[in-house]
């Protein structure tokens, strides 16, 4: 598969140019752990003259552009991104390991946000308040100005389009620096909105290393706003960078998300949610539900029937488009096995057998289920990002309600039960930004704001919510006697 675009080129201002440095990185396809492209390795510099190219076009025709012409662009893109299903999809299953269908479904979600945020565009309104005698008070959104956007390897379409999609909806200029192991969708995207006619400098991408181009992204004084999602630690640092030039940060960082399964849950039902989520995308999910806690009751039921549909699973190169794919890097196999290097033989309650044949530098990982753990153990602690399910009996709705909330996390929680008293008080006291009762995830749901609490971060993206995040308010009172 080889890109419409050159890779080695990043675009900015509205053309593709080399990085300044004129270095280029690996792109190693993890499927194989054989080098299928490359990539520029910007920096500094570049991040300086994409943030010019954004400012230009915020003070240019992109600055004074319609809200409902934004949505216009933005529902072309929708359909660009839909024209060109078949390759953007290919190039992340090979570039990130996702099996095929999975890549599949995160062009649909891009374009989907460009579609839901293209209809936003217009629609997002001030008001007018009640005020003294003689006055006349009304709130403008506007725009930030130039935003960063630091995406991470996992989702990349799917982040794009969530945190982009809002940005450009609401008039922003957008930088945007994909993580080193995924930035080809980012380029194709890129090149698309150009396509559909987005001005220059609009939205401009430069791939490169976290540490030089992230840092000098977040570190930028004309960066009126961040967007990150990424890991704790990186989070972290992107704040510390958006607390030194006083500008907002969204941060999304991952989390160790509970599924509650009460006794009186429908398991038919629920098993395809339970296995999946420590599955999908290999378990490379921020939000995965990765940590089940189980009814004593139902203990050994349920984890016999998960035992044997993860024992099932299919594990092959990302084209063969089986149940998993390989981890996106070695160096995330490394973080997944000395995960599960703290777990002993009887700890292990189901392991899927890695198929023969499979090739040799791939980053192959088999599918596990863990059980027979303390709720404090590291395993149902720490986000594994890799596809590693933990079990955890509980005894009532308050032992439930302790362990969930017990971890530094809070992205997303789900209760699995037949009692609707049940699912309502307990959805008030999950700490998460998103409690699903009887389903998980809500098929992606991009209507939905998402975002989190505690060490999950703060925040909130997609939905109409996120158009408020990348706004900010002015508050104008006319005083005309
Ligand atoms: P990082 O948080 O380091 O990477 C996320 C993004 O941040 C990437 O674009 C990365 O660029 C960039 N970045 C890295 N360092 C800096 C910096 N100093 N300043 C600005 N940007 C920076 O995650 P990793 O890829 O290292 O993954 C490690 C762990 O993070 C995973 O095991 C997982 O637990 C978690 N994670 C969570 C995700 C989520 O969806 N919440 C997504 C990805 C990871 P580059 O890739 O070029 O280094």
């Amino acid at each position: 598969m080889t890109p419409w675009f050159d890779p080695t080129l990043i675009f900015i201002g509205g053309a593709w140019r080399p990085c300044a440095s004129g270095e280029t990185l690996p792109v190693t396809d993890p499927s194989t752990g054989v080098e299928m492209a490359r990539i520029a390795r910007g920096g500094a510099l570049d991040i300086d003259d994409a943030v010019a190219a954004a400012e230009a076009a915020l003070a240019g025709d992109w600055g004074v552009m319609s809200a409902a012409e934004r949505g216009r662009i933005l529902l072309r893109l929708s359909h660009l991104v839909l024209n060109h299903a078949d390759q953007l999809a290919e190039m992340e299953a090979r570039d990130v390991g996702k099996p095929l269908k999975q890549a599949h479904n995160d062009v649909i979600a891009l374009a989907r946000y460009c579609e839901f945020y293209g209809g936003a565009a217009d629609k997002l309104t001030g008001e007018t308040i009640p005020f003294n005698a003689g006055f006349t008070v009304y709130t403008l959104r506007e725009p930030h100005g130039v935003t960063g956007h630091i995406i991470p390897w996992n989702y990349p379409m799917q982040i794009i389009g969530r945190s982009i999609g809002a940005a450009l909806a609401t008039g922003n200029a957008c930088v945007l620096k994909p993580a080193e192991e995924a930035c080809l969708t980012a380029l194709a995207f890129a090149d698309l909105a150009h396509q559909a006619g987005l001005p220059a400098g609009a939205l401009n991408v430069v791939p490169g290393l976290g540490a030089e181009a992230g840092a000098a992204l977040t570190a930028h004084p004309a960066v009126r706003h961040l967007s990150f999602t990424g890991s704790v630690a990186t989070g972290r640092r992107v704040q510390i960078a958006a607390a030194e030039n006083i500008v907002p940060v969204t941060l999304e960082l991952g989390g160790k998300s509970p599924q509650l399964v009460f006794a009186d849950a429908d398991l038919d039902k629920a098993l395809p949610f339970l296995v999946n989520g420590g599955i999908q995308n290999a378990g490379q999910t921020c939000s995965a539900g990765s940590r089940i806690l189980v009814q004593r009751e139902i203990h050994d039921t349920l984890a016999a029937r998960m035992a044997e549909a993860i024992g099932a699973l299919r594990i092959a190169p990302a084209m063969d488009d089986a149940d998993i794919g390989p981890l996106v890097s070695a160096r995330q196999k490394g973080i997944v096995e000395r995960f599960l290097a703290q777990a002993s033989p009887d700890q292990i309650l189901a392991q899927a057998p890695l198929p023969d044949g499979l090739p040799e530098g791939g980053n192959y990982i088999p599918p596990t289920l863990i059980g027979h753990i303390p709720p404090d153990h590291a395993l149902a602690q720490d986000e594994i990002f890799g596809p590693v399910q933990v079990l955890i009996p509980f005894e009532d709705e308050e032992d439930a309600i302790r362990i969930a909330n017990g971890t530094k996390y809070g992205l997303v929680a789900s209760i699995w039960s037949a009692d609707g008293g049940r699912q309502m008080r307990l959805a008030k006291r999950l700490h998460a930004g998103q409690v699903f009762l009887n389903n998980y995830g809500a098929a992606g749901g991009v209507e939905l704001p998402f975002g989190g609490v505690g060490h999950s971060g703060h925040g909130r993206e997609k939905g109409f919510e996120a158009l408020y995040a990348f706004t900010t308010l002015k508050t104008v009172a006319a005083h005309h006697g």
